[in-house]
């Protein structure tokens, strides 16, 4: 039988249960299970991608198009777990499906409720993904929200029906808590009683809790909130603070035998840990040396989450350098008028070795990426620029290389003389704005010499996307007669997937996200490859390791 884990959170939001819930993941993998992994939404969005990134951070898009919440590119990051579609699911989705099946009078005239109607909806589809692969051993879900929210209580409730349905030699429930240290740094089980209390009264008793803590938790204070809790003191963990990084709470966690516990509570015989990938990483991690400065200017800088898998890629592709990468993080609409790129990139800004403009929708800040973009072609610092970013490479060429000053991307401006960016075909009647862009992996085929086949090693490349427009085909030809390079192109040739810059270190624009397949264990190629050029530039510019 498959089996299934529930990991919710307790007492305050933003403890971790998404790195939580993906290191159990990851642990179970090195064990030699084969892993799915769940996120439950409880907002009433249908999914997250008509969110603000201000609101909600990043979208994460995965392979079959689907926009989803940030937490699936955390199990992206530390799993092998396939995600689609049906790896995310929000209260928006479930209610629009059982609606739909009532207007279609699928009850039968029966009348339609939470529960078991709703309850059973969210029943299924986890017990969907258990058996679209007979070779599916654990699927951990993991419940959005902190228990005691309104929202979340249908999860909940599925969450109770199926351990019960299940027994809990097949079901458990992990719980995740904060065990605050006060003033003399004494730790406090309070919150974890209480939130334990608000699982009980859910009708879950949890089998594990993971407390979240500033320190390794005593033994006391685990027996403490064991005898509170009905939970066995073996089964207390703590998730303490690191100054490391948080792709070694898998090994932490590990340290104190969680894997073993939680195969033991669920029957399954002991297997060999192979941690061998992620020992490897903390060795490149501990062995970098030097600082490569980064700029990334954007829209959304206040909020860290809203470009969290590119930082993360750039993290990666730092240990696969062994470089840490230092982000200079600077408001593209701050660069628009009183800012200048040197004050804030050159020399006054901390000399930057490398400038990344990520994805983004909307006016907002776009002049200031373009004068980020010119002064990076022209002062050879290495330029990536990611979806947006790739459009804003070609605006920068069209205005300053082909003396248009009105070149832009329709997005901006309907009523340019100049659009060398404009809306794809296929986007032109659509009217709603959920799900309705370019979404999902596509192939993509580079040209020979080009720095992109270079970085993937291959011609052939499949990553994800995330656009309404495009590079504006009538503009090929004064694009490339002046030198910019179209270094890669859809399948049929119709749309220009990548640009390059001539004669310069490293200048590469994408149409496609990578940053979403980038792993610790293994960065994405592009971002190894631009931060290999960054590594360059510092170390040519007399900076030692
Ligand atoms: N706004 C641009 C478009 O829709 C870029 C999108 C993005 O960067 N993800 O094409």
């Amino acid at each position: 039988m498959d089996k299934l884990i529930f990991v919710s959170g307790g007492v305050l939001s933003g403890l971790g249960k998404g790195v939580a819930a993906s290191s159990l993941g990851a642990l179970l993998e090195a064990r030699g299970l084969n892993v799915r992994m769940v996120k439950c939404d409880p907002y009433i969005n249908v999914d997250a991608g008509t969110m603000s990134p201000y609101q909600h951070g990043e979208v994460y898009v995965t392979d079959d198009g689907a926009e989803t919440d940030l937490d699936l590119g955390n199990y992206a990051r530390f799993t092998r777990s396939p995600l689609s579609r049906a790896s995310s699911m929000t209260t928006g989705q479930i209610y629009k499906e059982v609606i739909n099946k009532e207007r279609e009078g699928r009850f039968l005239g029966r009348c339609v409720q939470v529960i078991p109607h709703i309850t059973d909806e969210i029943k299924s589809r986890i017990q969907g993904i258990a058996r679209e692969d007979a070779d599916v051993d654990v699927v951990i879900v993991e419940i959005g929200g902190t228990v005691g929210d309104i929202e979340s209580i249908p999860f909940l409730e599925a969450a109770r029906q199926l351990i019960h349905e299940y027994g809990r030699v097949n079901a458990i429930s992990v719980h995740l808590t904060l065990v605050p240290a006060v003033a003399g740094g004494e730790l406090k089980t309070k919150p974890t009683q209480h939130s334990v209390k608000a699982m009980q009264e859910m009708g879950i008793q949890p089998d594990i809790l993971i407390c979240r803590a500033p320190v390794m938790l005593d033994e006391a204070t685990r027996r403490k909130i064991a005898l509170f809790t009905n939970v066995e003191c073996d089964s207390v963990f703590s998730s303490y603070d690191v100054n490391t990084t948080i792709y070694e709470i898998p090994l932490i966690f590990h340290a104190q035998k969680l894997d073993q516990v939680v195969l033991k509570k669920m029957g399954v015989e002991s297997r060999h840990a192979n941690l061998s990938p992620w020992v490897s990483m903390m060795e490149k991690f501990r062995s970098r040396r030097g600082k490569v400065r980064i700029g990334i200017v954007g829209k959304y800088m206040e909020l860290h989450d809203a470009y969290k898998s590119v930082y993360e890629a750039l993290f990666h592709a730092g240990m696969g350098n062994e470089v840490e990468v230092e982000l200079v993080k600077v408001d593209s609409s701050r660069l628009e008028d009183a800012l200048e790129p040197d004050a804030a990139l050159g020399a006054g800004g901390g000399a930057v070795h490398g400038i990344l403009v990520p994805g983004g929708f909307g006016q907002r800040g776009i002049n200031g990426m373009v004068k980020a973009a010119a002064w990076a072609r022209l002062n050879k610092v290495p330029y990536f620029g990611i979806c947006l970013g790739m459009q804003v490479m070609v605006i920068e060429w069209g205005r300053n290389v082909l003396g248009w000053e009105d070149a832009d991307s329709s997005e901006f401006d309907e009523d340019t003389r100049h659009p060398v960016i404009s809306l794809l075909a296929e986007q032109v009647n659509v009217k709603d704005y959920g799900g309705t862009m370019r979404l999902g992996a596509s192939r993509t085929v580079a040209g020979e010499g080009s720095r992109i086949t270079a970085a993937y090693g291959s011609a052939e490349i499949w990553e994800r996307h995330r656009h309404r427009y495009e590079f504006s085909n009538k503009y090929r030809d004064d694009m490339t007669k002046s030198g910019l390079k179209l270094a890669a192109f859809t399948p049929d040739g119709g749309l220009v997937e990548c640009t390059e810059w001539p004669d310069h270190p490293w200048g590469v624009g994408v149409q496609f996200h990578p940053e979403f397949k980038s792993k610790p264990t293994l960065a994405s190629p592009l971002f190894q490859d631009f931060i290999a050029a960054a590594k360059e530039r510092m170390l040519s510019a007399g900076e030692t390791l």
